[in-house]
């Protein structure tokens, strides 16, 4: 994926450099290839999700480190510990098991299929009533409060900037406004020859970025809280599933095996063109949102990384 550029080309340049003698040895297989870096400890928890977050956001994330056998990375002068996935300050780090993990996704890349569950997967959806789950457990917003420097309604109002993604009027924050223009450039080319795109672009009748708001069913903050995460709403879905939630609420008992010609889906280019750019598309979860892209470079490295293994 290109360098994210919210910093100059001089810094691109020097990052490049950095990420040729320090990623690339860091991100290479842990088994088969041989490792160039003696000098990175491998045996500590957190090491790829915490040098994946500091290869996204080079301007927000300062510092890695191995502090008290873990990775920690450090962001405004101020360190987070890995804590089992958590990402917590010193002082909540004893209470690591009262927050839930911050979700990489096993996050596969390139062209969508529908997912083939393990025989444990299917039992636990099963075993779920959507209309009766409300998850009560809750994620320490601290560590992405501080990395897109928004921790309240007010405080996200005035960071949010309005752009425009395939044509649309979107609000978003301003981390997103250089990867959506790319995306833009990159859709842009494959409409010139490619009739289905043109189409699919055409469909699209609204994008939702921005919105103060928790999950659904959850206590947790939605990503389009901190505008890092844009719904592509189209005209109709011509009667097919586009939410997991809906499907199972319309009385779909196995929605996670409704094949791909039930989905509304996205193309496949077009899901690339974001992916390059560093979004993920909710329409490769299990629990499918199939109109939402979400800003999560760190999966993408991290995705990148693992399908190199
Ligand atoms: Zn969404």
């Amino acid at each position: 994926m290109k360098a994210l550029t919210f910093f100059n080309r001089r810094t691109t340049v020097f990052l490049s450099f950095f990420a040729f003698l320090y990623i690339v040895p860091i991100f290479s297989s842990p088994s088969g290839s041989p490792s160039p870096a003696p000098f990175v400890p491998r045996e500590f928890p957190g090491q790829d999700e915490v040098h994946a977050f500091a290869q996204a956001y080079p301007s927000r994330i300062t510092a890695t480190r191995v502090i008290d056998d873990q990775w920690a990375l450090e962001m405004d002068g101020r360190w987070y510990f890995w804590a089992e996935g958590r990402l917590l300050p010193n002082e909540e780090r004893a209470q690591w098991e009262e927050y839930v993990s911050i979700r990489f996704y096993n996050y596969d890349l390139g062209p969508f299929e529908v997912t083939q569950l393990s025989p444990a997967t299917v039992a636990r959806l099963e075993a779920q009533n959507p209309a009766e789950t409300f998850d009560r457990r809750i994620r320490f917003n601290g560590f992405f409060d501080s990395l897109y420097q928004v921790n309240s309604r007010v405080s996200a109002d005035r960071v949010m900037v309005r752009t425009r993604i395939l044509g649309l009027s979107v609000r978003v924050h301003p981390l997103l406004v250089d990867p959506i223009r790319r995306v833009n450039r990159r859709v842009g080319e494959l409409v010139k020859n490619n009739p289905a795109i043109q189409t699919f672009v055409q469909s699209l009748h609204q994008a939702h970025g921005y919105n103060w708001r928790n999950i659904a069913n959850t206590l947790r903050r939605s990503f389009h809280s901190y505008g890092t995460a844009i719904d592509l709403v189209p005209y109709t879905y011509q009667r097919r599933q586009v939410y997991w939630l809906w499907a199972a609420q319309s009385g779909i008992d196995r929605w996670w095996e409704l094949p791909e010609t039930e989905r509304w889906v996205v193309p496949d280019q077009i899901i690339e063109a974001f992916e390059a750019e560093g979004f993920i598309w909710g329409g490769k979860w299990v629990s499918f949102d199939n109109i939402h892209f979400e800003y999560r470079p760190e999966v993408i490295f991290l995705s990148g990384s693992l399908s190199n293994k």
